[in-house]
Protein backbone atom coordinates (compact mmCIF):
# COMPACT_ATOMS: atom_id res chain seq x y z
CA UNK A 1 0.00 0.00 0.00
CA UNK A 2 2.99 2.49 1.06
CA UNK A 3 4.57 1.47 -2.30
CA UNK A 4 1.47 1.95 -4.56
CA UNK A 5 0.88 5.65 -2.35
CA UNK A 6 4.48 6.70 -2.72
CA UNK A 7 4.64 5.26 -7.17
CA UNK A 8 0.68 6.92 -7.72
CA UNK A 9 2.83 10.26 -6.48
CA UNK A 10 5.65 9.74 -8.41
CA UNK A 11 3.54 9.39 -11.27
CA UNK A 12 2.44 12.57 -10.76
CA UNK A 13 5.95 14.47 -10.83
CA UNK A 14 7.88 14.96 -13.64
CA UNK A 15 9.97 11.95 -13.40
CA UNK A 16 10.20 8.88 -15.89
CA UNK A 17 7.77 6.62 -13.99
CA UNK A 18 5.14 8.94 -15.68
CA UNK A 19 5.22 6.40 -18.15
CA UNK A 20 4.76 3.82 -15.70
CA UNK A 21 2.38 1.40 -16.46
CA UNK A 22 0.58 -2.85 -16.60
CA UNK A 23 3.50 -3.11 -19.66
CA UNK A 24 6.22 -0.96 -18.63
CA UNK A 25 8.94 0.36 -19.81
CA UNK A 26 11.12 -1.80 -18.12
CA UNK A 27 13.79 0.94 -18.15
CA UNK A 28 15.21 4.13 -19.46
CA UNK A 29 18.50 4.91 -19.73
CA UNK A 30 20.22 8.32 -20.96
CA UNK A 31 24.13 8.03 -21.85
CA UNK A 32 26.22 10.96 -22.16
CA UNK A 33 29.87 9.95 -23.44
CA UNK A 34 31.87 13.77 -23.16
CA UNK A 35 34.68 13.45 -25.85
CA UNK A 36 32.27 12.30 -28.70
CA UNK A 37 29.63 14.33 -27.41
CA UNK A 38 27.03 11.62 -27.59
CA UNK A 39 23.79 12.28 -25.70
CA UNK A 40 21.33 9.58 -26.45
CA UNK A 41 18.40 7.85 -24.76
CA UNK A 42 17.14 4.39 -24.96
CA UNK A 43 13.55 3.07 -23.30
CA UNK A 44 13.05 -0.53 -23.21
CA UNK A 45 9.49 -1.43 -23.27
CA UNK A 46 8.84 -4.61 -22.17
CA UNK A 47 10.90 -8.04 -22.60
CA UNK A 48 8.52 -10.35 -21.55
CA UNK A 49 8.54 -12.22 -25.07
CA UNK A 50 12.01 -11.96 -25.63
CA UNK A 51 14.88 -9.53 -26.37
CA UNK A 52 13.29 -5.90 -27.54
CA UNK A 53 14.08 -5.78 -31.08
CA UNK A 54 13.52 -1.50 -31.88
CA UNK A 55 15.37 0.77 -34.19
CA UNK A 56 17.59 4.01 -33.66
CA UNK A 57 16.38 6.97 -35.06
CA UNK A 58 19.35 10.26 -34.86
CA UNK A 59 17.84 13.73 -35.06
CA UNK A 60 18.37 16.76 -33.67
CA UNK A 61 15.48 17.04 -31.70
CA UNK A 62 14.51 13.63 -31.07
CA UNK A 63 12.92 13.78 -26.71
CA UNK A 64 12.25 11.00 -24.07
CA UNK A 65 8.80 11.30 -24.52
CA UNK A 66 9.36 10.31 -28.59
CA UNK A 67 11.29 7.52 -27.59
CA UNK A 68 8.93 6.00 -24.54
CA UNK A 69 6.10 6.63 -27.42
CA UNK A 70 8.00 4.53 -30.17
CA UNK A 71 9.33 1.82 -27.99
CA UNK A 72 5.72 0.85 -26.95
CA UNK A 73 4.31 1.03 -30.51
CA UNK A 74 7.43 -1.46 -31.21
CA UNK A 75 6.11 -4.06 -27.87
CA UNK A 76 2.76 -3.85 -29.59
CA UNK A 77 4.49 -4.21 -33.35
CA UNK A 78 6.32 -7.21 -32.06
CA UNK A 79 3.55 -8.68 -30.26
CA UNK A 80 1.29 -8.49 -33.11
CA UNK A 81 3.53 -9.86 -35.24
CA UNK A 82 3.88 -12.41 -32.88
CA UNK A 83 8.09 -12.56 -32.59
CA UNK A 84 9.59 -13.75 -29.71
CA UNK A 85 10.91 -10.22 -29.29
CA UNK A 86 9.97 -7.28 -26.79
CA UNK A 87 10.02 -3.77 -27.65
CA UNK A 88 12.25 -0.95 -27.40
CA UNK A 89 13.54 2.27 -29.23
CA UNK A 90 16.76 4.67 -28.44
CA UNK A 91 17.33 8.06 -29.91
CA UNK A 92 20.40 9.66 -30.20
CA UNK A 93 20.73 13.30 -30.11
CA UNK A 94 22.59 14.79 -33.29
CA UNK A 95 22.47 15.77 -36.88
CA UNK A 96 22.44 12.57 -39.07
CA UNK A 97 24.02 14.17 -42.11
CA UNK A 98 26.89 15.75 -40.23
CA UNK A 99 29.07 12.65 -41.25
CA UNK A 100 32.26 13.64 -39.68
CA UNK A 101 31.04 12.58 -36.11
CA UNK A 102 28.78 10.10 -37.12
CA UNK A 103 31.02 6.91 -37.00
CA UNK A 104 32.31 8.07 -33.71
CA UNK A 105 28.82 9.06 -32.20
CA UNK A 106 27.33 5.90 -33.34
CA UNK A 107 30.46 3.23 -32.13
CA UNK A 108 30.27 5.29 -28.66
CA UNK A 109 26.50 4.58 -28.67
CA UNK A 110 27.22 1.13 -29.31
CA UNK A 111 29.37 0.45 -25.94
CA UNK A 112 26.34 2.21 -24.03
CA UNK A 113 23.62 -0.03 -24.75
CA UNK A 114 26.72 -2.97 -24.79
CA UNK A 115 26.00 -4.16 -21.37
CA UNK A 116 21.74 -4.14 -21.78
CA UNK A 117 21.49 -6.91 -23.75
CA UNK A 118 18.30 -7.47 -23.59
CA UNK A 119 17.99 -4.57 -26.39
CA UNK A 120 18.93 -5.14 -30.24
CA UNK A 121 19.38 -2.14 -32.10
CA UNK A 122 17.89 -1.67 -35.90
CA UNK A 123 18.36 0.88 -38.16
CA UNK A 124 15.74 3.85 -38.08
CA UNK A 125 15.56 7.55 -39.44
CA UNK A 126 19.20 9.00 -39.49
CA UNK A 127 20.48 5.42 -39.17
CA UNK A 128 21.10 2.78 -41.94
CA UNK A 129 22.87 -0.93 -42.44
CA UNK A 130 26.28 0.75 -42.00
CA UNK A 131 25.88 2.18 -38.88
CA UNK A 132 24.27 -0.98 -37.61
CA UNK A 133 27.49 -2.77 -39.05
CA UNK A 134 28.98 -0.61 -36.56
CA UNK A 135 27.38 -1.50 -33.88
CA UNK A 136 27.94 -4.98 -34.52
CA UNK A 137 31.21 -3.95 -34.67
CA UNK A 138 31.33 -2.50 -31.24
CA UNK A 139 29.40 -4.95 -29.38
CA UNK A 140 28.04 -8.14 -31.73
CA UNK A 141 24.38 -7.54 -31.97
CA UNK A 142 22.32 -5.68 -34.51
CA UNK A 143 19.89 -6.29 -36.91
CA UNK A 144 19.75 -4.56 -40.23
CA UNK A 145 23.19 -5.28 -41.16
CA UNK A 146 24.84 -5.17 -44.32
CA UNK A 147 24.63 -8.32 -46.68
CA UNK A 148 28.09 -9.10 -46.60
CA UNK A 149 27.63 -10.06 -42.67
CA UNK A 150 25.00 -11.77 -42.76
CA UNK A 151 22.07 -9.28 -43.02
CA UNK A 152 18.88 -9.10 -45.43
CA UNK A 153 18.51 -5.90 -47.47
CA UNK A 154 15.13 -5.64 -46.66
CA UNK A 155 14.16 -2.07 -48.26
CA UNK A 156 16.18 -3.68 -51.38
CA UNK A 157 14.04 -7.20 -51.27
CA UNK A 158 10.89 -5.20 -50.55
CA UNK A 159 9.98 -6.73 -47.21
CA UNK A 160 7.75 -4.75 -45.74
CA UNK A 161 5.76 -4.01 -48.98
CA UNK A 162 6.00 -8.11 -49.54
CA UNK A 163 3.69 -7.52 -46.04
CA UNK A 164 1.43 -5.22 -47.48
CA UNK A 165 0.34 -7.11 -50.46
CA UNK A 166 -0.50 -9.97 -48.37
CA UNK A 167 -2.49 -8.00 -45.99
CA UNK A 168 -4.65 -6.90 -49.12
CA UNK A 169 -4.98 -10.31 -50.07
CA UNK A 170 -6.25 -12.03 -47.00
CA UNK A 171 -8.67 -8.85 -46.66
CA UNK A 172 -10.14 -10.33 -49.48
CA UNK A 173 -12.03 -13.00 -46.98
CA UNK A 174 -13.38 -10.21 -45.38
CA UNK A 175 -15.15 -7.84 -48.64
CA UNK A 176 -11.88 -6.34 -49.60
CA UNK A 177 -11.27 -6.13 -53.25
CA UNK A 178 -10.50 -9.35 -55.23
CA UNK A 179 -6.51 -8.68 -56.36
CA UNK A 180 -6.97 -9.83 -59.48
CA UNK A 181 -8.06 -6.55 -61.83
CA UNK A 182 -8.13 -4.41 -58.44
CA UNK A 183 -6.94 -0.69 -58.88
CA UNK A 184 -4.46 0.37 -57.33
CA UNK A 185 -3.32 4.04 -56.12
CA UNK A 186 0.23 4.21 -54.11
CA UNK A 187 1.62 7.50 -52.40
CA UNK A 188 5.06 6.79 -51.96
CA UNK A 189 7.15 5.33 -54.46
CA UNK A 190 10.38 4.38 -52.22
CA UNK A 191 11.72 1.18 -50.43
CA UNK A 192 7.45 0.00 -49.95
CA UNK A 193 6.16 1.57 -52.62
CA UNK A 194 7.97 0.95 -55.32
CA UNK A 195 7.77 -2.65 -54.28
CA UNK A 196 3.90 -2.64 -53.47
CA UNK A 197 3.43 -1.62 -57.31
CA UNK A 198 5.62 -4.59 -58.35
CA UNK A 199 4.01 -7.02 -56.17
CA UNK A 200 0.25 -6.18 -56.43
CA UNK A 201 1.50 -6.14 -60.40
CA UNK A 202 2.08 -9.52 -59.54
CA UNK A 203 -1.03 -10.61 -58.13
CA UNK A 204 -2.97 -8.89 -61.22
CA UNK A 205 -3.95 -5.82 -60.12
CA UNK A 206 -3.42 -2.93 -61.90
CA UNK A 207 -1.75 0.46 -60.72
CA UNK A 208 -3.91 3.21 -61.64
CA UNK A 209 -1.99 5.98 -60.13
CA UNK A 210 1.30 6.59 -57.61
CA UNK A 211 3.10 9.68 -55.92
CA UNK A 212 6.50 10.82 -55.20
CA UNK A 213 7.13 13.89 -53.55
CA UNK A 214 7.59 15.59 -57.23
CA UNK A 215 4.03 14.86 -58.04
CA UNK A 216 1.26 11.79 -59.01
CA UNK A 217 1.10 10.69 -61.98
CA UNK A 218 -2.47 8.80 -63.13
CA UNK A 219 -3.54 6.48 -65.66
CA UNK A 220 -6.70 5.02 -65.56
CA UNK A 221 -5.68 1.99 -68.05
CA UNK A 222 -2.76 1.14 -65.75
CA UNK A 223 0.83 2.01 -65.36
CA UNK A 224 3.70 0.18 -66.45
CA UNK A 225 5.13 -0.58 -63.42
CA UNK A 226 8.65 -1.84 -64.63
CA UNK A 227 9.13 1.27 -66.76
CA UNK A 228 8.40 3.14 -63.55
CA UNK A 229 10.93 1.42 -61.45
CA UNK A 230 13.60 1.68 -64.29
CA UNK A 231 12.89 5.72 -64.22
CA UNK A 232 13.39 5.54 -60.27
CA UNK A 233 16.56 3.87 -60.88
CA UNK A 234 17.59 6.30 -62.86
CA UNK A 235 17.45 9.08 -60.36
CA UNK A 236 13.72 10.32 -61.97
CA UNK A 237 10.87 10.73 -60.41
CA UNK A 238 7.27 9.15 -60.86
CA UNK A 239 6.50 12.39 -63.01
CA UNK A 240 8.75 11.67 -65.40
CA UNK A 241 6.58 8.79 -66.70
CA UNK A 242 5.45 9.79 -70.25
CA UNK A 243 1.68 9.68 -71.59
CA UNK A 244 0.22 10.16 -68.01
CA UNK A 245 -2.20 12.05 -66.37
CA UNK A 246 -0.04 14.76 -64.16
CA UNK A 247 -2.58 15.98 -61.05
CA UNK A 248 -1.53 17.89 -58.42
CA UNK A 249 0.61 16.01 -56.13
CA UNK A 250 -2.08 15.64 -52.99
CA UNK A 251 -5.26 14.79 -55.12
CA UNK A 252 -3.58 10.99 -54.97
CA UNK A 253 -6.15 10.81 -52.24
CA UNK A 254 -8.95 11.02 -53.90
CA UNK A 255 -8.20 8.80 -57.03
CA UNK A 256 -10.72 6.25 -58.36
CA UNK A 257 -9.79 2.97 -57.14
CA UNK A 258 -10.34 0.17 -54.88
CA UNK A 259 -7.21 -0.21 -53.03
CA UNK A 260 -5.11 3.23 -51.36
CA UNK A 261 -1.71 2.47 -50.11
CA UNK A 262 -0.14 4.74 -47.68
CA UNK A 263 3.87 4.36 -48.39
CA UNK A 264 5.15 7.79 -47.67
CA UNK A 265 4.14 10.58 -44.68
CA UNK A 266 2.73 9.95 -41.75
CA UNK A 267 -1.65 11.63 -41.07
CA UNK A 268 -2.34 11.72 -44.99
CA UNK A 269 -5.99 10.52 -44.50
CA UNK A 270 -7.32 12.79 -41.73
CA UNK A 271 -10.96 13.69 -40.67
CA UNK A 272 -11.34 16.76 -43.36
CA UNK A 273 -9.91 14.44 -46.47
CA UNK A 274 -11.51 10.88 -45.61
CA UNK A 275 -14.52 12.13 -47.65
CA UNK A 276 -12.28 12.58 -50.62
CA UNK A 277 -11.26 8.33 -50.36
CA UNK A 278 -13.01 5.83 -53.17
CA UNK A 279 -11.15 3.12 -52.29
CA UNK A 280 -12.93 0.30 -50.31
CA UNK A 281 -9.68 -1.22 -48.50
CA UNK A 282 -6.75 0.66 -47.09
CA UNK A 283 -3.48 -1.22 -46.47
CA UNK A 284 -0.92 1.11 -44.88
CA UNK A 285 2.64 0.74 -45.62
CA UNK A 286 3.59 3.96 -43.70
CA UNK A 287 3.37 4.46 -39.95
CA UNK A 288 0.78 6.48 -38.89
CA UNK A 289 -0.98 7.62 -42.37
CA UNK A 290 -4.31 7.34 -41.26
CA UNK A 291 -5.48 9.24 -38.10
CA UNK A 292 -7.35 7.42 -35.85
CA UNK A 293 -10.33 9.66 -35.85
CA UNK A 294 -9.87 9.31 -39.76
CA UNK A 295 -10.00 4.98 -39.51
CA UNK A 296 -12.93 5.43 -37.49
CA UNK A 297 -15.24 7.63 -40.11
CA UNK A 298 -13.70 5.28 -42.40
CA UNK A 299 -15.04 1.96 -40.70
CA UNK A 300 -18.53 3.87 -40.67
CA UNK A 301 -18.47 4.03 -44.12
CA UNK A 302 -17.53 0.22 -44.84
CA UNK A 303 -14.10 1.16 -45.97
CA UNK A 304 -11.54 -1.45 -44.46
CA UNK A 305 -8.40 -0.33 -43.15
CA UNK A 306 -5.69 -2.37 -41.99
CA UNK A 307 -4.01 -1.07 -39.14
CA UNK A 308 -0.50 0.25 -40.09
CA UNK A 309 1.82 -1.99 -37.30
CA UNK A 310 -0.78 -4.96 -38.78
CA UNK A 311 0.32 -4.48 -42.40
CA UNK A 312 4.00 -3.27 -42.51
CA UNK A 313 5.27 -5.50 -40.32
CA UNK A 314 7.51 -7.07 -43.19
CA UNK A 315 10.16 -5.11 -41.95
CA UNK A 316 10.45 -6.26 -38.28
CA UNK A 317 9.56 -9.88 -39.24
CA UNK A 318 12.75 -9.18 -41.70
CA UNK A 319 15.01 -8.30 -38.83
CA UNK A 320 13.64 -11.06 -36.26
CA UNK A 321 14.70 -14.00 -38.91
CA UNK A 322 17.95 -12.12 -39.44
CA UNK A 323 18.91 -11.92 -35.82
CA UNK A 324 18.18 -15.68 -35.81
CA UNK A 325 20.65 -16.41 -38.55
CA UNK A 326 17.70 -16.78 -41.65
CA UNK A 327 18.01 -16.61 -44.86
CA UNK A 328 16.00 -13.64 -47.37
CA UNK A 329 14.07 -16.83 -48.60
CA UNK A 330 12.82 -17.85 -44.93
CA UNK A 331 12.31 -14.17 -44.31
CA UNK A 332 9.92 -14.10 -47.04
CA UNK A 333 8.20 -17.62 -45.84
CA UNK A 334 7.58 -16.17 -42.30
CA UNK A 335 6.62 -12.79 -42.96
CA UNK A 336 4.07 -14.05 -45.42
CA UNK A 337 2.70 -17.04 -42.61
CA UNK A 338 2.67 -14.63 -40.25
CA UNK A 339 0.94 -11.42 -41.90
CA UNK A 340 -1.83 -13.96 -43.43
CA UNK A 341 -2.73 -15.49 -39.53
CA UNK A 342 -2.39 -12.23 -37.96
CA UNK A 343 -4.62 -9.94 -40.67
CA UNK A 344 -7.41 -12.85 -40.63
CA UNK A 345 -7.63 -12.79 -36.86
CA UNK A 346 -7.45 -9.18 -36.95
CA UNK A 347 -10.23 -8.29 -39.19
CA UNK A 348 -11.97 -11.53 -37.80
CA UNK A 349 -12.21 -10.32 -34.24
CA UNK A 350 -13.13 -6.50 -35.76
CA UNK A 351 -16.23 -8.15 -37.56
CA UNK A 352 -17.09 -10.30 -34.79
CA UNK A 353 -16.80 -7.69 -31.85
CA UNK A 354 -18.23 -5.39 -34.01
CA UNK A 355 -15.04 -2.87 -33.31
CA UNK A 356 -12.60 -1.21 -35.81
CA UNK A 357 -9.39 -3.33 -36.74
CA UNK A 358 -7.10 -1.06 -34.86
CA UNK A 359 -9.14 -1.81 -31.41
CA UNK A 360 -9.28 -5.46 -32.24
CA UNK A 361 -5.12 -5.28 -33.37
CA UNK A 362 -3.91 -3.55 -30.24
CA UNK A 363 -6.43 -5.80 -27.63
CA UNK A 364 -4.92 -9.09 -29.42
CA UNK A 365 -1.25 -7.59 -29.12
CA UNK A 366 -2.06 -6.93 -25.51
CA UNK A 367 -3.06 -9.88 -24.86
CA UNK A 368 -0.22 -11.30 -26.26
CA UNK A 369 2.25 -9.44 -24.15
CA UNK A 370 0.10 -9.82 -21.11
CA UNK A 371 0.25 -13.27 -21.75
CA UNK A 372 4.04 -13.46 -22.17
CA UNK A 373 4.17 -11.40 -19.12
CA UNK A 374 2.23 -13.81 -16.89
CA UNK A 375 4.68 -16.63 -17.82
CA UNK A 376 7.58 -14.55 -16.33
CA UNK A 377 8.59 -14.05 -12.93
CA UNK A 378 9.95 -10.60 -12.83
CA UNK A 379 9.12 -9.69 -15.99
P1 LIG B 1 11.55 5.98 -48.68
O1 LIG B 1 12.27 7.18 -48.21
O2 LIG B 1 12.29 4.88 -49.34
O3 LIG B 1 10.37 6.43 -49.70
C1 LIG B 1 9.47 7.44 -49.40
C2 LIG B 1 8.73 7.82 -50.69
O4 LIG B 1 7.71 8.74 -50.35
C3 LIG B 1 9.60 8.48 -51.73
O5 LIG B 1 9.21 8.02 -53.00
C4 LIG B 1 9.25 9.96 -51.57
O6 LIG B 1 9.46 10.71 -52.78
C5 LIG B 1 7.77 9.85 -51.24
N1 LIG B 1 7.21 11.03 -50.59
C6 LIG B 1 7.72 11.77 -49.57
N2 LIG B 1 6.89 12.77 -49.26
C7 LIG B 1 5.81 12.64 -50.07
C8 LIG B 1 4.60 13.36 -50.23
N3 LIG B 1 4.32 14.42 -49.47
N4 LIG B 1 3.70 12.93 -51.16
C9 LIG B 1 3.97 11.86 -51.93
N5 LIG B 1 5.10 11.13 -51.83
C10 LIG B 1 6.00 11.53 -50.91
O7 LIG B 1 10.74 5.47 -47.40
P2 LIG B 1 10.15 4.00 -47.15
O8 LIG B 1 11.16 3.18 -46.47
O9 LIG B 1 9.50 3.51 -48.40
O10 LIG B 1 9.04 4.32 -46.05
C11 LIG B 1 7.78 4.85 -46.40
C12 LIG B 1 6.88 4.82 -45.18
O11 LIG B 1 6.74 3.49 -44.71
C13 LIG B 1 7.39 5.61 -43.97
O12 LIG B 1 6.27 6.10 -43.28
C14 LIG B 1 8.06 4.55 -43.11
O13 LIG B 1 8.09 4.93 -41.75
C15 LIG B 1 7.11 3.40 -43.34
N6 LIG B 1 7.70 2.09 -43.08
C16 LIG B 1 8.79 1.65 -43.79
C17 LIG B 1 9.30 0.39 -43.54
C18 LIG B 1 10.46 -0.15 -44.35
O14 LIG B 1 10.72 -1.35 -44.23
N7 LIG B 1 11.13 0.64 -45.15
C19 LIG B 1 8.73 -0.43 -42.55
C20 LIG B 1 7.61 0.03 -41.84
C21 LIG B 1 7.12 1.31 -42.13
Amino acid sequence: METLVRTNKMMKTDTPFRYADHLGPKSIHHFYEPATGLMAILVVDNVAAGPAIGGCRMAPDVTLDECYRLARAMTLKNAAAGLPHGGAKSVIMANPEDYANKEQLVRAFAQMIGPIEDYIVGPDMGTNETAMGWIRDEIGRAVGLPPEIGGIPLDEVGATAFGVVIAAEVAQNFGGPRLNGARVAIQGFGAVGKHAARFFAEKGAVIVAVADINGTIHDPNGLDVRKLVEIKKQGGSVIDYPNAHKPERDTIVEIDCDIWVPAARPDVIREDNEHLVKAKLIVQGANIGVTEGAERMLHDRGVICIPDFISNAGGVICGAVEYAGGTESQAFEVIEEKTRANVAEVLGRASRNNILPREAAVRMAEERVAKAVSLGRWK
